[in-house]
């Protein structure tokens, strides 16, 4: 950071601007997002950003101030993108002025080289990966990237660039590549590579098949990294599926060795346990599905647990399928009762459908 204010400004022709934005601050509240009006305006306010809604003549005028330039990228590109969503068919152009409007690549977007791969267990790939900027994904509070997996057959890769508007566009839209998200397993900063550990499923997309034919030398665009990552706590509970094994490994190896707490992991079958490293307080579950429904045994698991007495900090972090994440979340929001801050629960996969 270099202590100036970066800022950005829209004039935005929107046929209801109360609605939307009302429906814009009702979606940032579920994201921490800090609402207030002033003088008629109205500010939202997130991760050391601001945006004022105001009005100039017919438009709704929006001002966005930003400690840096990658922070002035994301506040463009949330603001954009949920204006166009809430403002539906009507769809109006957004075009911003202020600082970096002529910014080519998303600032978050590196190309990564695919250097090695092993199978960690039969059904997880393990991908090393040459970064061109390995520190970005060093961080524990944001583990995962969009991984750009290009579309079969193409001479030349597509990769992103920033509209006017924002928002990330393609040269050839009808060749974009298929988005998947994946979580950095580990980094080594000394070979500035990192580790993807990937689920090899049945009825594969794009992102398992991108892990069983992958070879030494692939180049794969990623965007990231994103967040819901470790959080300081004195009891956790983590829980999670084979796709949030990686998120909740690399989050164990890293607690400070007086945490407490418990973690499940479920996994397909025996086969399937892995050797982690954790501190002694955290009593770590493995869950064998053999066959049952995916999430099942999360829920029983977590449904069980008695929330712990006292004042004890806690944080309760869960990834899984779809219907097991509607469950836990409900048990972490209505039976534990914890606030937005003490609990992530979130949907890493759908059966039988593509997130
Ligand atoms: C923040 C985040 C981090 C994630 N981190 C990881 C990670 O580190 N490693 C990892 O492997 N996954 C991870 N996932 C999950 C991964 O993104 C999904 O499993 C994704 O659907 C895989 O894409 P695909 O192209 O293989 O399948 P898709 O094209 O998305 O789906 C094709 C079919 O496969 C099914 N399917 C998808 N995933 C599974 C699965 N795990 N088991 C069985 N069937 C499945 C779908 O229901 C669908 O029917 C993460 C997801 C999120 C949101």
């Amino acid at each position: 950071m270099d202590g100036r204010t970066y800022t950005a400004q829209a004039l935005i022709d929107l046929a209801d601007p109360q609605a939307v934005i009302a429906e814009l601050c009702n979606h940032m509240r579920e994201h921490n997002a800090e609402i207030s009006e002033e003088s008629g305006d109205v500010l939202l306010r997130l991760s050391g950003c601001s945006a004022r809604f105001s009005t100039e003549g017919a438009m709704t005028r929006v001002d966005i101030e930003a400690p840096d330039f990658e922070h002035l990228y994301f506040a463009r590109l949330t603001i954009a993108s949920h204006v166009l969503e809430f403002a539906g068919e009507a769809a109006p152009e957004i075009r911003w002025s202020g600082d970096h409007g002529d910014m080519a690549r998303p600032p978050n977007f590196q190309i990564l080289t695919v250097t090695g791969c092993r199978d960690v267990t039969p059904h997880m790939r393990r991908i090393t990966f040459h970064c061109e900027n390995a520190t970005r994904f060093a961080r524990l509070d944001a583990l995962h990237l969009n991984l750009l997996i290009q579309q079969p057959g193409l001479a030349e890769p597509q990769w992103p660039f920033v509209g006017t508007s924002g928002i990330i566009e393609w040269e050839r839209p009808d060749l974009k590549p298929s988005m998947r998200k994946y979580t950095v397993r580990s980094v080594d900063l000394s070979t500035g590579q990192v580790d993807i550990d990937f689920v090899l499923h049945t009825d594969a997309g794009p992102g398992s098949r991108f892990a069983e034919a992958v070879t030494v030398g692939t180049e794969v665009g990623v965007l990231g990294p994103g967040g819901g990552g470790l959080v300081d706590a004195s009891w956790y509970l983590f829980a999670g599926d084979e796709t949030a094994l990686p998120a909740i490994a690399r989050m164990l190896e890293n607690l400070s060795a007086d945490a407490a707490g418990v973690a499940y992991l479920e996994i397909s079958g025996a086969a399937e346990i892995q050797n982690l490293r954790k501190p002694a307080a955290i009593d770590l579950h493995w869950l064998i599905r053999n066959g049952e429904k995916f999430g099942a045994l999360l829920v029983e698991a977590v449904s069980a647990t008695p929330r712990p007495q006292g004042d004890k900090n806690i944080y309760l972090w869960a990834a899984c399928e779809f219907a097991a994440f509607k469950t836990i979340r409900q048990c972490a929001r209505q039976t534990w009762k914890l606030k937005n801050e003490h609990h992530l629960v979130v949907a890493y996969w759908r059966d039988g459908k593509t997130l």
